[in-house]
């Protein structure tokens, strides 16, 4: 579904990205771990066109996105895209930021628009939400809210980047739960996390990155008991 080609991304002559290569098959759900600065949220960036990769390709369904001709808003109503910051419009009832981009983007009418948008209310246990303003919701219920406006445009993948370290810790079970729905519900995603009991516990494909470089990837069973990699050892040991 998405395939990461020789990706390397510099920044004033800094290279934070190092050719990775990466691929996503679909259903599949990919975690990216690694240290603080270690470039997993710029390689969520480029794949959402929010940042221009300085060599490698990117395909996504078998067509280049990466390729500077590639209209990207095109691109990015194919992706669903969640960060740290919830970042829902404050003004505008929960209701009206789900149905925002299917009416205005994919010109889906308000009728059927709300009613697919109620429907995911209800499946993620927000239904008696639908017409509040998001500063009357809790942090997690914000962040559940940021995800089901993500899905509403169905997209083919799901990025989604530290979309719990906002969270206290008794809020984050809720997120991890909408997350683990999803994957139950058959959709591709690629999720950059601190959390490692969670990443363990969801992901299909583990990927260390480690300055810019995908030091190794496997099942978490694989990284996270028998990891090859010394750098992989080392930064597991600081963190569980
Ligand atoms: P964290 O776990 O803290 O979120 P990360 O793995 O997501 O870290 P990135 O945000 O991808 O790391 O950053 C990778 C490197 O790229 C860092 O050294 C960072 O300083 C640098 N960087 C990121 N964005 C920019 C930018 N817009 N301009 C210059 N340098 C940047
Ligand atoms: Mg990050």
């Amino acid at each position: 579904l998405l395939a990461i080609k020789g990706v390397w991304k510099h920044y004033h002559g800094h290279s934070v990205l190092r050719g990775i290569d990466l691929e996503v098959r679909p259903h599949e759900v990919v975690c990216l771990i690694g240290a603080s600065g270690s470039g997993k949220s710029t390689l969520l960036r480029c794949v959402n066109l929010l940042e221009t990769i300085d060599d490698g390709t990117i395909h996504l369904d078998g067509r280049e996105i990466s390729d500077p001709r590639v209209n990207a808003d095109k691109v990015r109503q194919r992706l669903g895209i969640v960060f740290q910051a919830f970042n829902l419009f404050p003004h505008m009832t929960v209701l009206d930021n789900i149905t925002l981009a299917p009416r205005k983007v994919h010109k889906v009418g308000r009728e059927q628009a709300e009613e697919h948008a109620r429907g995911l209310l209800a499946r993620f246990g927000l239904a008696d939400k639908a017409g509040a303003y998001p500063d009357r919701l809790s942090g997690g219920q914000q962040q559940r809210v940021a995800i089901i406006r993500a899905l509403a445009t169905q997209p083919r993948l799901m990025l989604l980047d530290e979309v719990t370290s906002a969270l206290d810790p008794a809020l984050v079970a809720e997120v991890l739960g909408i997350i683990r729905e999803l994957k139950e519900g058959g959709m591709t995603m690629i999720l950059a996390t601190h959390e490692m009991s969670f990443a363990r516990d969801i992901a299909d494909t583990v990927c260390f990155l480690d300055g810019g470089v995908l030091r190794e990837h496997g099942t978490p069973e694989q990284i996270f008991t028998d990891p090859r990699h010394p750098r992989t050892r080392d930064f597991l040991r600081t963190v569980i």
